[in-house]
């Protein structure tokens, strides 16, 4: 099992990476000084394949952990299942000195992880993800809460875990689709700052998709190492978390104009990196050959900008185009090779329609 610290000014825990680990959680919950009595936050879905395992292993060590199962997916993150999450826990009697175990993808990281944050004002919360997106990037840095009718993530905290606990054998159950959504995010650290994940994903890519464990290990391990870095760094760097930001500026504006429908986050994400990347490749500080790296893997992971359903207009809008006057200039980062990023405070509207005109135009 693999262990990274977490480093951050006001909260320093250990995030764990293993394969068929979980026999080794009641162990390291006891070792974190974790009460007996527990709340397992979940949803239907994670809750039919793997409660069952957990609730008896954690038993057997002398744990009673009780738990909480709401709707899978975005739709519960609201208020509504907040205050319900809330009323159990009431009727569970949760101390302040006890647990929320949040078990599930980054809807129950989020919504749970929240209901950590402002149940009596604050209980301890375990991070166990099991999805890939969640492993490599919403569990960590502290990021929870919920949507609001008006957007997404609108109400929240930074509210950090005890310690993550991520085991990939929980992936081997994950619909495709959702693996290519995390993977989205994998590909971002590779291009970003190691370029050794991003040849693992040129040459092992059939392996990663058959979630090949060792495989899937090391890409998660690497990827949290990256996440880690920024976001400790971040602290001090106020812009270097922007870098994290690669492939969202247009990638977002793609998803929402088609409603955050057809698209996941990855795939739209994995889109907004080919735009972004040709910018780069525009102004010729990205070579051509680095430039159809980055084509090629995306391809490969199967993801297809959908021409068909998209308008430029309802893209750009979602940049903010038509409130922007043409003279002004964004913050980025953009790709200067695989691995290697540079901050510009230069980019024109103009390069950003360039790009999408790009996305519209290939194949
Ligand atoms: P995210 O992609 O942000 O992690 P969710 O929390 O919505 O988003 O998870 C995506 C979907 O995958 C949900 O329907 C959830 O119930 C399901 N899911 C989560 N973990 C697993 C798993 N290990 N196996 C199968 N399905 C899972
Ligand atoms: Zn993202």
């Amino acid at each position: 099992m693999h262990k990274i610290i977490l480093n951050l000014k006001n909260a320093k825990y250990p995030i764990y990476i293993g394969n068929e680990t979980l026999s080794k959680f009641p162990s390291l919950c006891k070792a974190h000084r974790i009460k007996p009595h527990l709340a397992i936050v979940t949803d239907k879905i994670v809750a039919k394949l793997y409660l069952d395992e957990l609730l008896s292993v954690l038993k057997k060590s002398g744990f009673s952990p009780e738990f909480i199962i709401v709707n899978p997916g975005e739709k519960s993150k609201n208020l509504f299942v907040l205050s319900e999450i809330i009323t159990q826990l009431i009727q569970m009697k949760l101390r302040r000195d006890e647990t929320i175990i949040a078990f599930g993808g980054g809807v129950i990281g989020d919504l749970a992880g929240f209901a950590s944050a402002i149940y009596l004002r604050g209980v301890n919360l375990i991070q166990f993800p099991t999805t890939l997106l969640a492993m490599v990037d919403s569990s960590i840095g502290g990021k929870v809460g919920i949507d609001h009718k008006f957007g997404k993530n609108l109400i929240g905290a930074f509210y950090h875990p005890i310690f993550v606990f991520s085991d990939v054998s929980f992936l081997k159950t994950l619909p495709q689709r959702e693996i290519i959504c995390g993977l989205g995010e994998v590909v971002k650290y590779g291009i970003i700052m190691d370029s050794e994940i991003f040849k693992m994903l040129e040459t092992q890519l059939e392996d990663v998709l058959k979630l090949n464990s060792r495989v899937i290990q090391n890409l998660v391990y690497r990827s949290v190492i990256v996440k880690s870095r920024v976001v400790s760094k971040d602290e001090r760097e106020k812009k270097l978390r922007m870098i994290l930001n690669f492939g969202h500026t247009i990638g977002h504006s793609i998803e929402a104009s088609l409603n955050y429908k057809r698209l996941k986050h990855g795939e739209a994400v994995m889109l907004g990196m080919i735009g972004e990347s040709f910018i780069s490749l525009n102004r010729g500080i990205l070579r051509k050959a680095e430039f159809e790296r980055i084509r090629k893997v995306i391809s490969e992971a199967g993801v297809v900008f959908p021409k068909k359903f998209l308008a430029k207009t309802l893209i750009l809008k979602h940049i903010g185009y038509d409130k922007k006057i043409f003279s002004e200039r964004l913050n980025m980062y953009l790709p200067v090779k695989i691995g290697r990023m540079k901050f510009f405070n230069d980019v024109s509207l103009e390069e950003i329609e360039n790009a999408i005109d790009f996305l519209f135009n290939q194949n």
